[in-house]
C-alpha cells in the first residue's frame, strides 16, 4: 500500500451505514457512466503501467492518444524491452515528460532481467520499478492483477477530502497521508477496478473544482456539502507557472530536433542542435546547460565525435540479454 498510508494517521469516524451508502451510490453512479478505457478492462498490468504513466500529469483526453500510440508500437512489456532509446522516444514523440517514456522502457528491462519477463505481483516490487509511484503502483495492482489497492489521483484526493473531512480545496488543505489512509478505508473489499476509476470520474465530471453538489448522489452524506450550500468557495489550487520561455519548453524544443534527425543519420553537431532549437544568444547558452540533464536522464547523448543522438548510448537492442528474437 501507499507509503503515506503508513504513518496511520486520525481519521474521522465514518458510521457502518453512511459507508454501505456511500459506496452502494458511488458504484451505482459508475454503473451508468463508467467510461470504456481499453486499460480497464484488459486485466493487462503491462497496459494498466502504461495507462497510469501516460495519466501522471496529462488531461485523460491525451492519455487515450498517448496509450493507443504506444501500444501498437510495443504491444507487449517484451517488445517494449527490446526496443532501443531512440525508438522508445519517438514514439513517445510530443507527449512531454519523456522521462516518463525512459522509465517504462527501463522498468520493462528490470522485468525482464529480474521478474521473469512479467511485471511483479508483489507492491514493494512493483514500487521499486523506475517511474512507478503509488498511484502507478495501485492502478497495476487493481486493473493488472485484480487486487485491492487504493489508487490517488488529483480528483480522487478532492472527492475524499470533501466528502470524508470536509475540506473545499484538499489538495491544499487535508493532508495526503489522511487522504490515502481514508482511501483505503472507503475502498469495498473485492472492487478495487470499479471504485478507483468510479471516484476518478466522479471527481472528473460531478465534484469537480467548482462541484455540481445539486446533482451529486453522495451530497446526503458529504461533510464539505453544508458548506459549498452556505455559499462558501474552495480557492483554486496554485496554477503551474508559465510554460512559455521556461526549461521545460527549451528541453521539448531540443527533444524535438534530436527526434526529427533521421534515425541512421550521424547524429547532429551541438551546433546545429542549438540551431534548429534556440534563439539567440541567451538561449543557446541555456541549451547547452539543459543538454547535460537529457544525457543523464537518458533523453539524448553526444558520441566521441561531439555529435548529438537521440536515447542513451548503452540502451541498445544487443544490451537486452536473454531475450526472444524479435
Ligand atoms: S456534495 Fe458536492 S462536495 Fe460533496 S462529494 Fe458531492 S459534489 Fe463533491
Amino acid at each position: 500500500m501507499s507509503r503515506a498510508a503508513s504513518v496511520s494517521p486520525a481519521l474521522p469516524e465514518i458510521a457502518p451505514a453512511r459507508l454501505r451508502a456511500v459506496r452502494s451510490r458511488l458504484l451505482a453512479w459508475y454503473a451508468e457512466h463508467e467510461q470504456p478505457f481499453p486499460w480497464r478492462t484488459a486485466r493487462d498490468p503491462y497496459a494498466a503501467m502504461v495507462a497510469a504513466v501516460a495519466a501522471q500529469q496529462t488531461q485523460m483526453s491525451r492519455v487515450l492518444e498517448i496509450y493507443a500510440r504506444w501500444m501498437a508500437a510495443f504491444p507487449t512489456l517484451h517488445a517494449l524491452a527490446r526496443a532501443d532509446r531512440a525508438e522508445v522516444l519517438r514514439v513517445w514523440g510530443r507527449a512531454g515528460y519523456p522521462r516518463r517514456a525512459v522509465g517504462l522502457h527501463e522498468a520493462a528491462r528490470i522485468c525482464m532481467e529480474q521478474h521473469g519477463g512479467a511485471l511483479p505481483r508483489d507492491p514493494a516490487a512493483i514500487m521499486a520499478l523506475p517511474g512507478v509511484g503509488p498511484f502507478t503502483a495501485a492502478i497495476i495492482r487493481c486493473f493488472g492483477f485484480g487486487d485491492d489497492a487504493a489508487a490517488v489521483d488529483t480528483n480522487i484526493v478532492r472527492v475524499i477530502g470533501r466528502l470524508a473531512f470536509g475540506d473545499l480545496q484538499p489538495a491544499r488543505e487535508t493532508s495526503p497521508a489522511a487522504i490515502a489512509a481514508m482511501a483505503e478505508r472507503l475502498m469495498p473489499a473485492g472492487e478495487a477496478a470499479h471504485w478507483n476509476p468510479a471516484l476518478m470520474d466522479f471527481g472528473a465530471r460531478v465534484c469537480t473544482p467548482r462541484p455540481r453538489c445539486e446533482a451529486c448522489p453522495l451530497a446526503p452524506y458529504c461533510v464539505a456539502r453544508p458548506r459549498f450550500a452556505a455559499g462558501e468557495v474552495a480557492e483554486p489550487v496554485r496554477a503551474q507557472g508559465a510554460f512559455a520561455g521556461s526549461d521545460r519548453e527549451l528541453r521539448g524544443r531540443l527533444m524535438q530536433a534530436l527526434r526529427d534527425a533521421p534515425g541512421d543519420a550521424p547524429g547532429l553537431t551541438q551546433e546545429a542542435l542549438l540551431r534548429r532549437s534556440a534563439r539567440g544568444r541567451d538561449e543557446r547558452a541555456r541549451a547547452r546547460r539543459l543538454l547535460d540533464a537529457h544525457a543523464a536522464e537518458g533523453l539524448g547523448w553526444a558520441a566521441e565525435d561531439g555529435r548529438w543522438h537521440l536515447g542513451a548510448a548503452r540502451v541498445v537492442r544487443r544490451d537486452v540479454q536473454g531475450l526472444p528474437p524479435s
